[in-house]
């Protein structure tokens, strides 16, 4: 049986946007007979309090995942070990550069934008003695590519930039691709389902995993959240956790049936919804939310409570 994952990161409660991407990956896996893990991601950025919020958000909207939920903090040795393996395949070298030595660089002829210039790439051992002095290197993948292709149930066949991204920081932790990629593989996930913002990546992540002897899943990156000014759907937006609309009158069952109504589902429950499920009917273009919009249509009118 095969596994997908929702795998939100603790910053904060989760919004409408971030609750619809964990039905999808709920609903990706479900339908194809895999198990869906809950995996939390706390490298950085880790607010406190925000996983037990999420996870009980997730409840309150009927998800269940299956066990255990894992937590990228407790798997740093695992981190260190997939970079050690790489390291003595002669794939990562350490990389001295602050960014703005690399905004800065000249980049190699055809290389796309964005893409790290190779600056520390071919440093000798005493120019790399030499830097180690200024500051603390993070180490880079050295990689024989400059593009890959990965299949994805929405957008086809996607070809997208691998330069020579980081693996470990240079404060000492892990990358978000190196570990979204030792996580997968490790606990045998085949389907990653996540917000389209992330389609950039997934290049990356699958030509990692491929260095690292581990299989390449299936990807479906999904439509995002947007607000009415088409920025990405933020708490400052208005009502948009469940704990704005609960004050509002809403409940987990209300919300969850919107949320699946937005992706063209039946809203009654969750099983009706992965009975009717096809990745191909889903909405393709960004999902626009109006707050107030969504308590005017859920709530009777007498009911208000603003
Ligand atoms: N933690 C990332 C996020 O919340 C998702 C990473 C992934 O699904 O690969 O945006």
């Amino acid at each position: 049986m095969g596994v997908g994952r929702f795998a939100p990161s603790p910053t904060g409660q989760l919004h409408l946007g971030n609750l619809r991407t964990a039905i999808l990956a709920w609903l990706f896996a479900r339908s194809t007979g895999r198990q869906c893990l809950l995996r939390i991601e706390d490298l950085d950025r880790v607010r406190s309090g925000a996983e037990e919020e999420q996870l009980s958000e997730l409840a309150s909207i009927g998800l269940e995942f299956d066990a255990p939920v894992v937590r990228q903090s407790d798997r740093l040795s695992s981190y260190l070990e997939a970079i050690e393996s790489l390291r003595e395949k002669g794939l990562v070298f350490e990389c001295f550069c602050t960014r703005k030595d690399i905004s800065g660089a000249a980049s190699a002829p055809h290389a796309a934008p964005g893409a790290y210039p190779g600056t520390c790439r071919n440093l000798t051992a005493e120019e790399r003695a030499a830097r180690a002095q200024q500051r603390p290197a993070a180490l880079r993948l050295r990689s024989a590519v400059d593009q890959f292709t990965i299949q994805d149930e929405l957008f086809g066949s996607y070809t997208g930039v691998v330069d020579d991204f980081v693996l470990l920081r240079n404060d000492g932790s892990p990358a978000y691709n190196l570990a979204v990629v030792v996580d997968d593989g490790a606990y045998g996930i085949d389907q990653v389902v996540r917000g389209d913002d992330l389609l950039s990546s997934a290049p990356r992540q699958a030509y990692l995993a491929q260095l690292l002897g581990l299989p390449i899943p299936t990807y479906a990156h999904v439509p995002l959240a947007l607000n009415v000014q088409g920025q990405r759907l933020a708490k400052r937006d208005g009502a948009v956790t469940l704990e704005d609309l609960s004050e509002k009158g809403l409940n987990g069952a209300q919300i969850r049936a919107y949320l699946l109504e937005s992706l063209g589902l039946p809203g009654t429950s969750l099983q009706a919804a992965l009975d009717a499920f096809k990745p191909s009917d889903l909405p393709r273009e960004p999902w626009v939310v109006e707050p107030e919009f969504i308590v005017d249509q859920l709530m009777p009118p007498a009911s208000h409570n603003r």
